[in-house]
């Protein structure tokens, strides 16, 4: 060590480097004037309306505090509904009167932009000629500083709606759901006798992220993954999954020098990543944070996908996030962990010791069950897209349809509720380890359920259906407005109640009473992955729309267009756009995997068999009658009948992708890759021009 140089301990710091690239409360104190510094605090911590007066000031603020992080340009972040974030850079600069510039950022550029944005989908919304779209700034996510190798950028996080104030975004519903959901949480804690005056409820997250991590020059070796995110070809490899040895394994040295290099990002930017490990599948990966606030943990997790692309990019690996990599191994999931706090700031979804009579946490509990019942269908519809398709259902991701897991204790006591009155909870007790001198364990009052699609989970619901690649923000949304509609009626029965004089217990006891009767067949415990449940699924005629383009027409039913519109989330014509979005995208989806798999299949694939065809066909002419070429010869006819039938399967394939035709293109794609999958098990590993999924999964690091 060079002699007077201290060694930086970056553990010793953390807390420092923590939000140090967001403009955080505290670097707010320290660039804004005490009353704008008030101003902006009370905006964010009460969820109020923003002080244009103080927009100027608050503007030059964060202007010189990007510029101190080396920022040169600024960004209004948003969240069209490409499903990626969006952003458009102008410099600070502006002319000084004197032919040179000074750097100046206006309280007009903060709250307001308005980027040309004819070119981002609106889905008949607009004409491509009104182009006009409007970022406008959202002052509960905090602007960051995104730090490239090359450049730094201010990034304010904004809504972005057109030019009648239509959502153009995923952000906007969002904020609308949630100011949704707090007014009828606070109705009901009205009811309860909590105070509610100028306090608000609000939702929190924390959302799982799963992820595979592959060397770079694998994926570069993979048209298919370059272009579509999947490998569209490709053996199940001889070990994968079976030993069950990759899950919580030791984390390889150079997939923890990308986890650390991850995690100090994040932290740098003010994303509380807490727990990272190996997960089931070789090469899949888990990432979770402490759950925030729902709109600061969505944005969050755009910038914590974001950032996985790229730390992994420089560790010469590259992070896959789409649901299904690789076909008959497991795929990624975003478990949407989601709870509500109510005006009087505790988590409502924590049950406590006698959850029994703790009467806020059993009326939220069945305002859930309630709302996930009645509207499944319109849940299954935020998380179908093509990718998601190829993992729900598929046996290690909760299948398409949706129903709750709430365990032994908290079955119990709505089982107490439908008869009449729930007056005792079931105890966790202690785990006995069998040996004397290791301390007993506190058992928790429930198992974990592993298979449910929305599963209680200790203090809060776990939504599993979510798809790893996707926004979490429209999942969220609908849960929100759901939610509220439920607590909404329940807050009409018993405000109706109330004025007749009714006594409070006795009526919620009804309400509830006639809600856990009527939607208890949306409560399923058992092991969601069998087809037993399939079938008493049926049964209790729950949805199973099994595919996106099936999931996708429950949007147009009139009860989800109605609930929706109720609680000013979205509009009709919003709905109607996001239909056609999702379904546009669907089918831009599989057109472009069904060209992809058509061009490898013809161009790389087929020529590989077919030379290997060719050698066969030469050795046994030269062997000739001087040997024995039996077994030559049936492998001979084993490619060439490969071969034969992956040609015509590319031939079909392409004429379903000249029709567009979904169905046929995926039926399509499925049945030229059986073929050959099967020549890839046949042909010399050196003529196969692509890399195994051995190869890919299982020399990672
Ligand atoms: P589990 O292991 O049961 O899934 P964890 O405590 O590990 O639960 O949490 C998993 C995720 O759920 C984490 O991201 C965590 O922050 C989040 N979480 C925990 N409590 C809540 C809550 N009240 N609201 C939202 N998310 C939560
Ligand atoms: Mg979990």
């Amino acid at each position: 060590m060079c002699q007077g140089r201290e060694e930086v301990i970056y553990s010793e710091h953390l807390p420092e480097h923590f939000g140090e690239n967001v403009f955080s409360l505290k670097a707010m104190k320290e660039f804004l004037s005490p009353k704008a510094y008030a101003s902006i605090e009370k905006t964010i911590k009460e969820g109020g309306k923003l002080d244009v007066s103080i927009a100027d000031e608050v503007a030059e603020g964060m202007k010189k505090w990007a510029i101190s992080k080396g920022a040169t340009h600024f960004t209004h972040w948003f969240q069209p509904m490409t499903g990626v974030t969006a952003e458009k850079h102008d410099s600070f600069i502006s002319w000084d009167g004197n032919g040179g510039v000074v750097l100046n950022f206006s309280g007009k550029e903060l709250i307001q932009g308005e980027p040309d944005a004819s070119s981002f989908p609106s889905g008949g919304l607009r004409a491509t000629f009104q182009a006009r779209g409007y970022t406008g700034w959202d002052p509960s996510s905090p602007a960051f500083i995104k730090e490239g190798p090359d450049a730094t950028t201010l990034c304010i996080p904004t809504f972005y709606i057109g030019y009648h104030g239509e959502a153009l975004d995923k952000k906007t519903p969002l904020l609308r759901s949630m100011v949704a959901l707090s007014k009828q949480v606070c109705r009901l804690a009205d009811l309860f006798g909590t105070d509610t005056k100028g306090k608000r409820a609000y939702c929190t997250l924390g959302p799982e992220q799963e992820y595979f991590l592959i060397d770079k020059a694998h994926y570069e070796a993979r048209l298919d993954l370059v272009q579509t995110g999947r490998t569209l070809f490709g053996r199940k490899p001889a070990k994968h999954q079976q030993q069950e040895d990759h899950y919580f394994g030791a984390i390889k040295p150079r997939i923890m020098g990308f986890m650390e290099d991850l995690d100090r990002t994040l932290w740098g930017l003010g994303i509380p990543s807490k727990t990272r490990h190996n997960e089931v599948a070789p090469a899949q990966y888990e990432m979770a944070p402490i759950f925030e606030e729902l709109n600061m943990a969505v944005d969050h997790n755009m910038i914590v996908m974001e950032v996985m692309r790229q730390i992994a990019d420089k560790h010469g690996l590259v992070c896959l996030l789409h649901e299904k990599p690789f076909a008959g191994i497991n795929g990624s999931g975003k478990h949407n962990n989601w709870s509500v706090v109510g005006p009087d700031g505790k988590n409502w979804l924590y049950p406590g010791k006698t959850p029994h009579d703790n009467a806020k946490f059993l009326a939220l509990l069945c305002a859930v069950i309630k709302g996930v019942d009645t509207y499944a269908d319109l849940l299954r519809v935020t998380v179908a897209s093509a990718g998601n398709d190829h993992r729900l259902g598929a046996n290690e991701a909760p299948p398409a349809i949706v129903s709750i897991f709430l365990g032994d204790q908290l079955t119990d006591i709505i089982e107490q509720i439908e008869k009449g009155g729930a007056k005792t909870s079931k105890v966790g007790g202690v785990l006995r380890v069998g040996v004397d001198a290791l301390p007993e364990l506190a058992k928790d009052t429930t198992d974990r359920n592993r298979s449910s699609t929305f599963a209680f989970t200790g203090a809060k619901f776990e939504f599993r259906a979510v798809g790893s690649n996707m926004n979490p923000s429209a999942a969220n949304m609908v849960l929100n407005t759901i939610v509220a509609e439920a607590v909404s009626d329940i807050c009409d029965q018993l405000e109706s109640d109330k004025k007749s004089g009714k006594d409070f217990n006795v009526s919620l006891q009804k309400v509830l009473q006639e809600i856990i009767k009527k939607h208890k067949k949306v409560v399923f415990n058992g092991d969601n992955y069998t087809p037993e449940w399939n079938a008493e699924a049926k049964k209790r005629g729950l949805p199973n729309l099994r595919n996106t383009p099936e999931a996708l027409e429950a949007i147009k039913l009139k009860k989800n267009i109605q609930v929706l519109v109720k609680h000013g989330v979205l509009t009709e014509v919003e709905i109607a756009s996001r239909y056609e979005i999702n379904k546009h995208a669907y089918t831009t989806v599989l057109v472009l995997e069904g060209e992809c798999a058509a061009t490898i299949a013809r161009t790389q694939l087929i020529p590989a068999a077919i030379e290997y065809q060719n050698q066969l066909a030469q050795t046994i002419k030269v062997v000739g009658s001087s040997g024995k070429t039996i077994g030559q010869k049936r492998l001979l006819k084993l490619v060439s009948l490969f071969i034969d039938n992956a040609l015509s399967e590319v031939d079909d394939l392409e004429e379903a992708l000249a029709k567009h035709d979904t169905a046929k293109i995926f039926a399509g794609m499925s049945k030229l890759r059986e073929s050959i999958d099967e020549l890839e098990g046949l042909v010399p590993s050196n003529i196969w021009p692509l890399p195994s999924y051995a190869e890919i999964l299982l020399l990672n690091a």
